[in-house]
């Protein structure tokens, strides 16, 4: 692994701290199921559930898998912060990874509320 690899590491584990959790930012959330079908262009498909609860970091941002992806990712933040603003329970698209276009995910949110 590289060092530039490692810094975004360490920037992305730093920005997770700085998030802060997701009951002090959304009382009313009980649960967050983000359920993703992600694609790497030429290669496989991974499906991947990640989950959130009060107590998790309120990081909606999901790490590419791609190997040689530096900076890339998945910023669910907006996708999630307007679905409870609206108190919607689901949601679902597409995105590509932020650094380049050699993976995408297929996600489905599934928020539940207290
Ligand atoms: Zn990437």
């Amino acid at each position: 692994m590289n060092n530039r690899k490692n810094t975004a590491r360490r920037e992305l584990q730093q920005q997770r701290l700085d998030a802060g959790f997701v009951s002090s930012h959304y009382p009313e959330v009980a649960s967050i199921v983000i359920n993703m079908m992600y694609d790497q262009r030429g290669t496989k498909s991974l499906s991947r559930i990640v989950n959130f609860f009060p107590g998790s970091y309120a990081f909606f941002k999901v790490a590419c898998l791609n190997n040689d992806c530096v900076d890339g990712g998945f910023d669910l933040t907006q996708v999630i912060t307007s679905m409870i603003r609206n108190h919607n329970k689901a949601s679902n698209g597409n995105l590509s990874c932020e650094s380049a276009e050699h993976s995408t995910i297929a996600y489905e949110i599934a928020i539940q509320y207290a």
